[in-house]
């Protein structure tokens, strides 16, 4: 057994300093990733900083009527939030679909942004896994990958991103907060969720750009109307307590059966939740149909690359994500 110092932080400057000053001491929040991870020996910090005590909780609802979610707010509270229900339904059933009840209300906001991937050779600790340990392979391969990624992968990784809350946070260009300290001081930085989860190329041990000891603050969703007409499909094997195998959050905004404008991110098949950017440009001021909701699609998933194991994905996605498209848009004409 390896000894783990434990300290209960009391202010945000001193956490991230303390965190920033030391490559083995780490955050704790919820703890549902970090002590998994910690009592399997894939993460192996000396050191943890609990969070906790810190005044990052809160949902506050913002003048444009967006919201700022604090980065210690638990995930079944936000997804409770009246206003994240009223004007955000996506987030919200994004929230309430992922993991368990009691794991929702352990488990953080920030910590989600953060997990780990679920990636049985990346959390058996032995495995060959690049994101594990770099430069030693990628046993998923040619391995187990049922579940895994068929979008932005590399011949380093194809593990995909289990968040189910990142794929409507990426939908609607949220942005995360951060506190820094560097040589100059203590600052803060902002961080526009398109950039924030990295594919992994030659690198796939660097999931985000933040630098270690770099605290999530909050999450900042804009107000943007179309989310009030939203939906998260997600497909899993079981219906609860399970990843997806493909997820699809969708707002659509119509006029006259006509697409005005329209946010698609897919889950559970990209190594990043994936904005279906292709899909959205195919389809704004195009009649909202069977045909276009299948055509984008397709677009979206035409560079999808998988295993002999994962191949049903990119048809399991095209069909999730016109059923979604679909379900927004049945009753004809919005507004
Ligand atoms: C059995 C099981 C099933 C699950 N199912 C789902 C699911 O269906 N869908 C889904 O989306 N998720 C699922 N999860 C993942 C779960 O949502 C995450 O474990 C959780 O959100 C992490 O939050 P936490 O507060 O517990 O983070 P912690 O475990 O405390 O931390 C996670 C990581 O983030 C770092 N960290 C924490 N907070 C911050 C911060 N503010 N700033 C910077 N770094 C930080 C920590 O150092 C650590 O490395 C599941 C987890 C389990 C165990």
């Amino acid at each position: 057994m390896r000894p783990v110092t434990y300290l209960l932080a009391d202010d945000v400057e001193g956490a991230v300093r303390t965190v920033t000053a030391d490559p083995d001491t780490h955050f704790l929040a919820g703890g549902t990733t970090e002590v998994d991870l910690l009592r399997q020996n894939v993460l192996t910090p000396h050191r943890l900083v609990d969070i906790n005590r810190l005044p990052l909780t809160g949902i506050e609802a913002l003048p444009d009527g967006g919201v700022r979610i604090g980065a210690l707010a638990r995930m079944s509270e936000v997804a409770e939030d009246r206003g994240v229900r009223e004007r955000f339904p996506m987030i919200s059933r994004a929230l309430e679909l992922g993991a368990s009840a009691q794991l929702r209300h352990m488990a953080s906001m920030g910590g989600n942004m953060m997990q780990k991937v679920r990636c049985g050779y990346y959390r058996d600790g032995e495995s060959p896994c690049n994101k594990r340990l770099p430069g030693s392979g990628c046993a998923a391969l040619t391995g187990v990958s049922r579940t895994h990624a068929v979008l932005g992968t590399s011949e380093h990784c194809i593990a995909t991103h289990p968040s189910d809350v990142a794929v409507p946070l990426v939908a609607l260009d949220a942005r995360i907060h951060t506190r820094i300290h560097t040589r100059t001081g203590d600052g803060e930085r902002d961080h526009a969720i398109g950039d924030f989860f990295l594919e992994p190329g030659d690198t796939p041990d660097r999931e985000h750009p933040l630098a270690h000891g770099e605290l999530i603050t909050a999450i900042e969703v804009p107000g943007l109307p179309i989310a009030r007409r939203s939906l998260y499909l997600k497909v899993r094997d079981r219906e609860s307590y399970e990843f997806a195998l493909v997820s699809v959050a969708a707002a659509v905004d119509m006029v006259d059966g006509v697409i005005g404008d329209v946010r698609l991110a897919l889950g559970g098949v990209g190594t990043r939740p994936w904005r279906a950017i292709r899909a959205e440009e195919f389809l704004i001021g195009a009649p909202a149909i069977p045909e276009n909701f299948e055509q984008a699609a397709r677009i979206e998933l035409s560079d999808a690359r998988t295993t002999a194991m994962n191949a049903f994905k990119p048809e399991l996605a095209r069909r999730t994500l016109v059923r979604a498209l679909e379900t927004l848009t049945r009753d004809g004409s919005q507004r």
